[in-house]
């Protein structure tokens, strides 16, 4: 028989391509490359379908990326009981240290198969950090090697059912504005985050598609509300990565410092951006640093030397940049230790799937999300396979049917007036300003949500999805419907916890040590949920 990369090429030609595999991987991150190895280390025949190209896009290939990884023990118990204390109470430690055990192991595995991790000072690797092009470069490799076939520029539109059951997904492929089709025994979405339409490092495609498509299948999501991470960047720049920030002083226009000591800084730069511009030095870093920062991050330096600024010696403005769920928290629930979703045969991972129990109500960046990528890969990629060899004889035959409804298939007529572009505006407007996310409030979230909400049914009554402009058209719908359960959830938490700051609502409030669960679409419904295995502070 043929292999899956074989049959691609034959059919290069064809209308449409038309493939069948025991799983399909949706995503080109590290979550996805994860699976799809598992996938195929358990025996099954893969396709990987990125909307960019796998190596290069999603958000770790642009940056420099911390693990979380922690030998098992007490290192590691002393690890858990430390963010125990910040996570709000919401993570649940034996997934915690579940994804630890993972990521452990696996990144052992990746030193094992020869990517090269720097070594530290005592002269052994160093797995506590992955170069994020390096990284991603080396696991395109590895994918390759495995036999997968990955379909680069092929973004996924909808999922394919039958009788209920997750039969593959269907797209575009962008370059040859041809629509292809993969049936498959079992799905893993790994799609990433939902950045809301920012602009920022390695984001243009992380829309929220994997939510939309979960959810149309009858999904759920957690963690919703925690999506207002944001992140110091030179303003003017898409450059987003806030590690250079932690030896910054910030100013206001007239000079005054601000005094972020002992405190979030990004709570005492946000405050102060709404009030006026705000500056920054990294002033703060002995010289040595310089050059360890250069050599280490060297894409941070770009904006600052193609305007002939020193960051180090002189001061220049900066802006918050919203990567919502990126390095927040929220994603598809997921019903079991395999990352299954309650829905047969798809499961979620990495960014795509909600990190509630792991990070609780704060950021997963820094460690967190990297090691659940790869842990949440694994775990997925493993259960698929196993999914669909039950599945194998009948894939074939299989009578499936798209469920993508908006920003694909209008309810009513298409008005060719409708832009997916405008709607990217509206988006924009409700979920990247300070005072409307970062900082919320009852009264604007309420309004917020009622402007979405009429975006909602003009894009799914009118919205026409077709050929390429498809892709721009589902991305409209994801966004939209995305910002929707992120702001019905922040309404449900009538507090403040971890990244949702309530301005009306600014205590912790005991009650709510809790999950919220977010489903629907023309409704959307927010249930309130315990966390089994949650430690309260
Ligand atoms: C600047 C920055 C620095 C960070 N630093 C750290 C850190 O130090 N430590 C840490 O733990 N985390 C960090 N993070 C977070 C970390 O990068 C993410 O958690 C991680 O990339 C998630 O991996 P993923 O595979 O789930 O998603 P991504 O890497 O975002 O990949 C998502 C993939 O899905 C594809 N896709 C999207 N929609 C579709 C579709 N419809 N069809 C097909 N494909 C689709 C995209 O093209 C992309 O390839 C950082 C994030 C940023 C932005």
């Amino acid at each position: 028989m043929p292999t899956l990369r074989q049959q691609v090429h034959r059919l290069r030609g064809a209308e449409v391509l038309d493939l069948v595999a025991d799983v399909l991987v949706i995503g080109g991150g590290p979550a996805a490359s994860w699976a799809a190895l598992t996938a195929t280390e358990a025996g099954a025949r893969v396709v990987v379908v990125d909307k960019g190209y796998l190596g290069t896009s999603g958000a770790t290939a642009p940056s420099n990326t911390g693990t979380w990884f922690v030998p098992p023990g007490a290192e590691r118990e002393a690890a858990i009981a430390r963010r125990q204390l910040l996570n709000g109470g919401l993570a649940v430690p034996r997934w915690i240290d579940r994804t630890l055990d993972m990521a452990w192991q696996r990144l052992h595995t990746l030193a094992d198969w020869g990517y090269k991790f720097p070594n530290d000072d005592s002269g052994k690797p160093y797995l506590n950090n992955l170069r994020g092009p390096d990284y991603m470069a080396f696991m395109r490799r590895r994918v390759l090697r495995a036999g997968v076939a990955i379909l680069d520029h092929h973004p996924a539109l909808e999922l394919l059912t039958d009788s209920g059951v997750i039969a593959g997904a269907a797209g575009i492929d962008r370059q040859r504005n041809r629509p292809w089709r993969v049936r498959a025994g079992a799905v893993v979405l790994a799609t990433g985050g939902c950045a809301f339409g920012e602009r920022m490092l390695g984001a243009t495609g992380l829309t929220g598609d994997g939510y939309l498509m979960a959810v149309e299948a009858g999904a759920t999501l957690s963690g919703m509300e925690f999506s207002a991470q944001y992140a110091c960047a030179p303003r003017q720049s898409s450059l987003n990565k806030g590690m250079p920030f932690s030896w910054a002083s910030f100013f206001r226009e007239d000079g005054t410092r601000l005094d972020t000591a002992n405190k979030d800084r990004h709570v005492v730069v946000a405050r102060a951006l709404l009030e006026g511009p705000v500056w920054a030095q990294y002033d703060k870093g002995i010289p040595e640093l310089r050059l360890w920062l250069r050599q280490g991050q060297p894409n941070c330096f770009l904006p600052y030397d193609r305007t002939g600024v020193d960051p180090f010696t002189q001061r220049f403005p900066v802006t918050l940049r919203c990567e919502g769920t990126v390095r927040g928290v929220g994603g598809i629930k997921l019903t079991g230790d395999d990352c299954s979703t309650g829905i047969p045969a798809l499961y979620a991972a990495g960014d795509a799937a909600s990190r509630e129990r792991m990070t609780g109500a704060i950021t997963g960046g820094g460690g967190p999300n990297s090691s659940w990528a790869i842990a949440s890969g694994v775990w997925a990629g493993r259960a698929a396979a196993k999914f669909a060899a039950r599945e194998a004889r009948r894939i074939r035959d299989r009578r499936v049917t798209g469920i993508g409804r908006a920003g694909l298939r209008p309810a009513l007529s298409a008005r060719p007036d409708a832009s997916a572009g405008d709607i990217l505006e509206t988006v924009r407007e409700e979920f990247l300003p300070l005072g409307r996310n970062f900082f919320r409030g009852g009264a604007t979230l309420r309004q917020s949500l009622d402007r979405l909400d009429r975006t909602w049914a003009e894009l799914r009554d009118h919205l026409p999805g077709e050929g390429l402009a498809a892709v721009k058209s589902r991305e409209a719908a994801a966004l939209t419907a995305t910002s929707r359960w992120a702001y019905a959830s922040a309404l449900a938490r009538a507090e403040s916890r971890g990244m949702q700051r309530r301005l009306d609502l600014p205590a912790t409030d005991p009650e709510f040590v809790c999950s919220f669960e977010v489903s629907g679409l023309d409704r959307i419904d927010v249930t309130r949920s315990e966390i089994p295995g949650a430690v309260a502070q």
